[in-house]
């Protein structure tokens, strides 16, 4: 595709899921690569070090993955410390040689990308699709902001100089930049913030989720090797009160970029304010509490296969996921027996094996969430399906069966559930105002979903819903790099959409040259 900048970019091919050897070669890798893995900080120059943590397969927690060694405040602040010493002659380097580094190591990603898949699906419990998925969008992240940087730090804005000056705009960046990412999307997210910043002249602090520190050190890795130096990136495992904590409270940060938690948000822009230091940029991608609003002129047939996807391929562990359906109530029984079946077929197991539907979801305090979650539903809620779980291949993982509920209002659900919950609430066609401001009443605004053939309607909820991204007749997860911008409004984040023309400027700060020739 052509991007709004007009240059030729292509996004990352995948797998062809119709070619067996393709496809027996990704199942190979899976089975060649199967660990340990061990990762330590990797900052230049600190010897100490904090406990170290065994990670353990999502899908069997009998598995031994690979251990880590947590960063402790020593290894902070000598990571600070290195990455203000090298951001100056790293944001001097000319914008295409950063570019052509970030693309090196997508190509290098792509070339050993059965690795990445096999740590994808043994780390954070990817199933494979989702794994290749996985390693596209962080490979279209990385040649995305690449071509990104060369377009808007390539050379200085040429302004005019009316009284004979020469006035010139350039962008540089910030300094040190923090980037907290997720453990949903372990290496695509986090290589988006860590080659955002990059891009932009930064020097960049990574620290990854816990659950996924493996897949960050490889990662990190990878870009060290495609020629960013250990200096300018630098990586912190660890927790977050140890070290998230100690990185947002000091005053030599300049940027931050999450993506988690609204809370962990909050928590993150009153540490960065409470400093005695310049105010820092925060750029947040938080939670979601999303809906898809089906009307009687939609096919049943295809909102609950847009439905399924959205709720629970990926476990439902995707910020962009469908948490609650709203379905017009002339066809709402259609829909709601078609989702019990088509939730019967849904094959929950080994993410490792491509007849899986739904892989384990994170760790056992996810499971817990849901499950509580769950035994509130059964009391509260009517049960609309529950897939079967086969005990031969989930016992000793952290399997949570998917669900779907009806129930009479928004106001039933009191926070965001982050699993394989499905929740549905008829109404009546007189009603569409309301159910819009419901949405709008939660205070997130991530994805939206609407199911429609009536153009009317489609206007008004994507005229009115406040959110980042509106699907219209298909399924509201997998936003495409420099296709589909991604980013939420009000609590579910701050913006600039990642993957979008304007998300590398969030990470830059702007200096005017005026010569008086
Ligand atoms: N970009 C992903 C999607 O469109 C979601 C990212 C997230 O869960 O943080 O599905």
């Amino acid at each position: 595709p052509v991007n709004l900048y007009g240059e030729l970019r292509k996004n990352s091919m995948g797998v062809n899921f119709s070619n067996d050897n393709e496809l027996k070669a990704m199942a190979d890798a899976v089975n060649a690569n199967a660990g340990p893995w061990a990762a330590a900080p990797l900052v230049p120059g600190a010897t100490a070090s904090g406990p170290t943590v065994q990670v353990t397969n999502p899908a069997d927690r009998r598995q031994n993955v690979g251990s880590y060694v947590s960063a402790d405040s020593a290894t902070v602040d000598k990571a600070l410390g290195n990455a203000v010493a090298a951001q100056h002659g790293w944001d001097r380097l000319p914008a295409a040689s950063r570019a052509a580094i970030l693309e090196h190591a997508a190509e290098q990603l792509e070339a050993r990308r059965g690795e990445f898949i096999a740590l994808c699906v043994r780390e954070a419990g990817k199933s494979l699709p989702d794994a290749i998925a996985e390693i596209r969008e962080a490979a279209d992240f990385l040649r995305y902001y690449a071509t990104m940087a060369r377009r808007l730090f390539g050379q200085p804005e040429q302004l005019p100089g009316p009284t004979g000056e020469s006035n010139q705009l350039f962008l540089n960046g910030r300094g040190v930049f923090v980037c907290i990412s997720p453990w949903n999307f372990p290496l695509a997210i986090f290589l988006g913030q860590v080659s955002a910043a990059l891009a932009a002249g930064n020097a960049v602090i990574a620290k990854p989720a816990e659950q996924t520190s493996l897949i960050g050190h490889a990662a990190v890795k990878l870009l060290h090797d495609a020629g960013v130096p250990v200096d300018v990136l630098q990586y912190l495992p660890g927790d977050g009160a140890t070290v998230g904590a100690a990185l947002t409270r000091d005053p030599r940060v300049a940027g931050v970029a999450f993506t988690g938690s609204t809370d962990t948000a909050w928590a993150i822009n009153r540490a960065l304010a409470a400093r005695n230091a310049p105010i820092a940029a925060l750029i947040a991608e938080t939670g979601g509490q999303n809906a898809m609003i089906a009307d009687s002129s939609a096919l049943p047939e295809q909102i609950v296969k847009d439905v399924i996807a959205s709720a629970f391929q990926s476990a439902g562990q995707r910020c962009s996921a469908a948490r609650v359906l709203f379905v017009q109530e002339d066809i709402a029984d259609k829909v709601c027996t078609m989702l019990t079946g088509a939730m019967a077929e849904l094959k929950v197991g080994d993410p490792g094996q491509l007849s899986t539907d739904v892989g384990p979801v994170i760790d056992a305090d996810a499971l817990k969430i849901l499950v509580d979650h769950a035994a509130r539903m059964d009391t509260e809620a009517k049960k609309i399906g529950e897939v079967a779980l086969d005990p031969a291949t989930t016992a000793h993982g952290t399997f949570f069966a998917p669900r779907a509920y009806e129930i009479p209002s928004l106001a039933t659900l009191t926070r965001e559930v982050f699993g394989p919950v499905l929740h549905v609430i008829r109404w009546k066609g007189s009603e569409l105002k309301q159910v819009v401001e419901q949405i709008n009443a939660t205070g997130y605004g991530l994805t939206l979903g609407i199911h429609s053939r009536i153009n009317d309607t489609v206007d008004y909820i994507a005229s009115h819903a406040r959110v980042g991204n509106c699907y219209v007749n298909r399924n509201q997860i997998g936003a495409v790099v420099g296709v589909q911008p991604f980013g939420g409004e009000n609590l579910s984040g701050t913006g600039p959409k990642a993957g979008g023309p304007h998300y590398l400027l969030r990470f830059a700060g702007e200096r005017t040259l005026t010569i008086n020739t």
